[in-house]
């Protein structure tokens, strides 16, 4: 069994879609074991994404971040990661297949619904990120 790490970003959040990802998530065969409602920090979504630090994107990236609260979950399953990417679609929504995630509830490139992690090692460092050990069920 896997675990992945995932932010339903802003955008997503004020679109009141909270419930309808976690719905995804679910039928995906995803099981949440742990989430919380956060307003990110700059230094927090600095440092989640410091990989994009010096990239044209990053000060965009970061100001849409903390723009309002985020949903933050680990979720648990067969191939976790994998599966998580594939109903979230491709980061660039015109590139989404149908009926993913960024498909539905993005706005632009930037503003892209989601977050999954890109490995079980990404995963691992995210999950770690925003929870400690005994908030993980
Ligand atoms: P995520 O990490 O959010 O799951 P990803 O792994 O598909 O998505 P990354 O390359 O890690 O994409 O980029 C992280 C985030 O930065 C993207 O989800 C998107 O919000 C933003 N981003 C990436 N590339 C660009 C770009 N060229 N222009 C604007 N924003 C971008
Ligand atoms: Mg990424």
């Amino acid at each position: 069994i896997e675990r992945t790490f995932s932010i339903i970003k802003p955008n997503a959040v004020a679109k009141n879609a909270i419930g309808a990802i976690y719905a995804r998530f679910e039928t995906a065969g995803l099981k949440i074991v742990a989430a919380k409602m956060v307003q990110l920090t700059r230094e927090q979504a600095e440092g989640f994404y410091a990989e994009h630090l010096g990239k044209p994107f990053f000060d965009g990236l970061v100001g849409f971040m903390t723009s309002g609260p985020v949903m933050v979950q680990a979720l648990e399953g067969e191939e976790a990661v994998r599966r998580h990417r594939e109903i979230m679609g491709a980061t660039n929504p015109d590139n989404a297949l149908a009926g993913t995630l960024r498909a539905d509830y993005a706005d632009s490139l930037t503003e892209n619904a989601v977050h999954g992690s890109d490995s079980t090692e990404s995963a691992a460092r995210e999950i770690a990120y925003f929870f400690t050990e005994s908030e993980i069920c």
